[in-house]
């Protein structure tokens, strides 16, 4: 959408010069949520230097080969992608319940609030109620806004995403988490996702679990027992991959580039012994 001169007439059809009427509001809308963005993208790198520190580094070595169904270990974490760190870190900040029974993002919000700008603490707090990893089909989209069906739940979400749906077609599955940024929701990191033909028996396989769970939790939330389990997802995504014999999970848009996170791989050296 092209934004009126000051001197045209406003959009919304008062008859008045722009700058008379609608300038002011809207570029105050456009300062917040630059604002906003900002704080965003802060959080996120904040999020990641925190879950790096060395006070967790025997939770991340006891956990990387869990999540990652013994594909990487404290012994060749190095050689995971950018996304593939991003992702791990995402679920190992949000999902993972440390052993102190509090998740990291809970743990970041209680020692950080006191240090961050108003924008940043109102993501914090939000974020740390935010859903788990989940599957989300693609039903439909236009441009960078993707609608989005939790595969479990049903519930349909309306996404922003810069890279627009990637190489993701209708009826496939993007593993992810959602966040909600200012007036808007984004996909929390860089997204993987399940190619039609690699589906297969995913939901079958959480509802098992689930099962199993709500027998021994009964009064478990729908969320509680996918942070518990959100993990299951990037298995079986990576069992799919293999007996594809392709290089394991898929990427929504593998030609995107990453340049926010380029010293985030690198940076996991520090943790191999
Ligand atoms: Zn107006």
């Amino acid at each position: 959408m092209s934004k009126p001169g000051r001197n045209d007439l406003c959009y919304c059809g008062s008859g008045l010069k722009y700058k008379k009427c609608h300038m002011q509001a809207d570029q105050e809308q456009e300062k917040e949520r630059s604002l906003m963005d900002r704080a965003g993208n802060f959080i996120r790198r904040d999020l990641l230097k925190f879950a790096r520190d060395e006070r967790f580094a025997e939770e991340f070595a006891k956990t990387l080969p869990l999540y990652w169904d013994g594909y990487y270990d404290h012994s060749n974490a190095e050689q995971m992608s950018q996304p593939e760190a991003l992702r791990f870190f995402d679920w190992f900040t949000f999902d993972h319940e440390l052993p102190s029974g509090k998740r990291l993002i809970e743990l970041y919000a209680e020692e950080n609030m006191d240090n961050l700008s108003a924008q940043q603490q109102k993501l914090a707090s939000d974020w740390t109620g935010v859903g788990a990893v989940s599957l989300y089909e693609l039903t439909a989209y236009e441009g960078q806004t993707l609608q989005l069906r939790d595969y479990f739940t049903g519930e349909d979400f309306e996404v922003f995403e810069a890279g627009g749906r990637g190489n993701v077609e209708l009826g496939e599955l993007i593993i992810t988490r959602l966040v909600p940024v200012f007036d808007h929701t984004e996909l929390s990191t860089t997204a993987a996702y399940l190619p039609a033909d690699e589906i297969t028996d995913v939901k079958a396989k959480i509802e098992a679990a689930k099962e199993a769970y709500l027998a021994e939790h009964p009064d478990a939330s729908h969320v509680q027992f996918m942070r518990k389990h959100s993990h299951l997802l990037v298995h079986h995504a990576l069992l799919e991959a293999k007996n594809q014999g392709r290089p394991p999970v898929v990427r929504m848009d593998p030609n995107r580039p990453d340049t926010k996170t380029q010293k985030i791989a690198r940076g996991m050296a520090r943790f191999k012994r």
